[in-house]
Order: C-alpha cells, then sequence, then structure tokens
C-alpha cells in the first residue's frame, strides 16, 4: 500500500517535470543590444513568471547557428534587426509559420511575412538628415534627388555593405525598376564627399565637421546623437511625401523552426506586439511603435509626422540580391 503510493507520486512528478519545465523557459537568439532586450524581458518576467534567457550575436551568425543546429537548437524565438535579415532567416528554413490573431491584429500587413514566418516588433525609418545650416528644408524633396548634380561634393553615406543601406535599394528597385535605381544609386555615389563610412553616427558626424551637408540615416541613431548634443545643428527630413512615403523597416522576430518550447515563443512574440512593450521598445531605443495604437515617445514626436511607405517590406528582401549587385556595378563601397 505504502509502496504503490510512493510509485504513484514518483510517477506524477516525473510526468509533470518536462510539462513545468517546457512552460518556463523561452530561449532567444538574439542579435539586438543587450540593454534593449533585457528590461523587455524581466517586464516579461514579471508580468508572468517566464523567464526569457538570450543569447546575442549578429543575424547572420545566429541564422547560420540556427541552421547548423537543427533540431537540437535550444532557440525558440529569433529577434533581429531589418527586414533583409528576417527574411534571409526564413529563406534558410530556420523560422516557422505562426498563425496568430494577436499578431494579425498588432502587427500591420506590409510589417510582417505573408508566410507568417517573421513578425516586425519596432519601426524605424531611414531618411535624410541635413545640416540647418548650410542646407534649407526646401533644397530637399526625395531620395533620388540626392543624386541631383546639385550635390556633388555635399553627400555622406554610409557603407553599402550595411544591410539597412541593402533595403533601401531594394525598395527603391521594387517601387522605380532596376534601370532608375540604378542611375539614383550611380548619382549617389558621384555626389560623395568622401568613401563610405562604416556606421549612421560617423556619417552624422561628417555633416557636424563641415564634410557634408546631408546623408541618410536610422532615425534612432539622429535621436541618440540628439541627446548628446542637443544643440546640434542637424535636423531629419521625410522625403518622398508626395510620393510613396519615407523608407521604413523594422526591427522583427520569428519563431525558430525547432522551437521546444512553442507556445511560450509564441506567446512572448504577442507580447512584444502590446502597448506595455511597445511602450518599453519605443522609449529605449527611440524607435516607432509597430502597433498603431501606441504613441512613440515625446522625443520621438518631436521629429514630426510622416508618410511612411506602405509598400510590403517583403519586397526588400525579394530584391536584397539586385541591390547588392546594383550597388557593387556602381561602384557603392
Ligand atoms: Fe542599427
Amino acid at each position: 500500500m505504502r509502496r504503490g503510493k510512493r510509485v504513484l507520486l514518483a510517477g506524477l512528478v516525473l510526468s509533470m517535470m518536462p510539462t513545468l519545465a517546457m512552460a518556463e523557459e523561452v530561449v532567444i537568439y538574439s542579435a539586438r543590444k543587450d540593454h534593449l532586450i533585457k528590461p523587455l524581458l524581466d517586464a516579461y518576467k514579471a508580468r508572468t513568471g517566464v523567464e526569457g534567457r538570450f543569447l546575442s550575436d549578429d543575424a547572420a551568425p545566429l541564422t547560420a547557428r540556427l541552421k547548423a543546429e537543427g533540431a537540437n537548437t535550444p532557440a525558440d524565438l529569433l529577434l533581429t534587426v531589418d527586414v533583409g535579415n528576417l527574411w534571409n532567416a526564413a529563406q534558410e528554413g530556420v523560422l516557422q509559420e505562426v498563425q496568430s490573431e494577436v499578431l494579425d491584429k498588432n502587427v500591420p500587413a506590409h510589417l510582417r511575412d505573408p508566410g507568417h514566418r517573421w513578425f516586425g516588433v519596432t519601426v524605424r525609418a531611414r531618411t535624410l538628415v541635413y545640416h540647418t545650416e548650410r542646407v534649407k528644408p526646401e533644397q530637399l524633396s526625395t531620395y533620388e534627388n540626392l543624386a541631383d548634380a546639385a550635390w556633388k561634393g555635399k553627400l555622406c553615406l554610409r557603407s553599402s555593405k550595411k544591410v539597412y543601406n541593402q533595403s533601401l535599394v531594394a525598395m527603391l528597385i521594387a517601387r522605380l525598376g532596376l534601370e532608375k535605381t540604378e542611375a539614383v544609386v550611380k548619382g549617389w555615389v558621384a555626389n560623395l564627399a568622401d568613401a563610405p563610412f562604416a556606421n549612421d553616427t560617423k556619417v552624422m558626424e561628417a555633416i557636424l565637421a563641415g564634410q557634408c551637408d546631408v546623408g541618410i540615416v536610422n532615425t534612432y541613431y539622429f535621436g541618440e546623437l540628439q541627446e548628446k548634443r542637443p544643440d546640434m545643428p542637424l535636423a531629419l527630413y521625410w522625403p518622398n511625401q508626395k510620393e510613396s512615403g519615407v523608407h521604413i523597416n523594422v526591427s522583427g522576430a520569428g519563431v525558430t523552426a525547432h522551437a521546444r518550447n512553442r507556445a511560450g515563443a509564441v506567446k512572448l512574440l504577442e507580447w512584444f506586439t502590446t502597448e506595455e512593450a511597445q511602450r518599453l521598445f519605443a522609449d529605449l531605443n527611440k524607435e516607432y511603435p509597430v502597433n498603431a495604437a501606441v504613441a512613440a515617445s515625446p522625443s520621438v514626436s518631436a521629429w514630426g509626422r510622416f508618410k511612411a511607405d506602405e509598400m510590403p517590406l517583403v519586397k526588400a528582401g525579394e530584391h536584397q540580391a539586385d541591390a547588392v549587385m546594383l550597388m557593387d556595378r556602381v561602384g557603392y563601397k
């Protein structure tokens, strides 16, 4: 009798353990900076009791790692920036389809994969930045206009090796076609004041130093620099307002193909798109919420409202290889 009870109890404990362990933890491969993801996961744990554990690296090594680990991967969720990286991960087969009413409601259709494998979590705009004493905003109009000879020796750009510029050019290809886009990017290269820079902040520093007058940057880098130098004579400009709108991109996530805790990963991803998490994301990195019900932080809202390009971001992935070859052809380093 006593022995039977003990066996029953042991069996019960054993059968519960894997379930409990699975419900507890979500493992994330993250290409975001630790100080951005950590507060989000802390807030999620405080709310749900569920621990989010993360391993940080760049998107390409994380995707390669997921592929190599296959069914043995500990990762449930891949979190990274730029649709180019998300699209690649989906192409490599390391993400799985997720059907979720919450995600479909919170994430606009053009900011998620039509195949349901990745979803935008935050939005950033890749827009024009100019020196307020040397350029009048009336002189600016579109991305294409930066190819005009009027900007000769006045343009600074980040390297074409960065996925942000690959996605920007890919979206230009989607809109204008290859031939027109090639003429535009060729014009940009002809107008460069200096060799392309390693990052967006260096582009703005070059403008401040008088090397050039105008550049193209992601909004949150402007926000970071503005916080350090509130009086800097730089301003953002929203191009293509009479046409297609400003090029926007996302940071986003997808559930891994071999997620052990699929349900937990979906729940965490859904939570990322809720008001509570969207506010945290927006404030921590000066990005725009992907969820239209949530307002941007005051410092971001102060940059003004703009019309954003609503062409499906998946196009940036589809034209990525064309964009890389095009930039190579015209000598954009
Ligand atoms: Fe960035």
